[in-house]
């Protein structure tokens, strides 16, 4: 798969903590990266299709990731 999409990240540089909050009630921080990136879609079928299983990616945290495969998987 494509990466290249890594280069535009608008969490480069950014402490990586944010990114893995310990519940999705502290994932704030990271979705609101996430809003302002330009590259969120791409990130987050990266992790969908990855099955990341740890982390905030493309605006999504690990549940919210399960539940749109889930989602997905209904409507396929
Ligand atoms: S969508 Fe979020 S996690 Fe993905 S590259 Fe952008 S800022 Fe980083």
């Amino acid at each position: 798969m494509n990466q290249s999409w890594r280069q535009h990240a608008a969490c480069r540089g950014l402490d990586p903590e944010i990114f893995y909050p310990a519940s999705d009630e502290e994932a704030g921080a990271a979705k609101a990266v996430c809003a302002l990136c330009s590259v969120e879609e791409s990130c987050l079928e990266f992790a969908l299709s990855a099955r990341e299983r740890e982390g905030v990616w493309g605006g999504a945290t690990e549940r919210e990731r399960r539940r749109i495969i889930r989602q997905r998987r209904r409507t396929a």
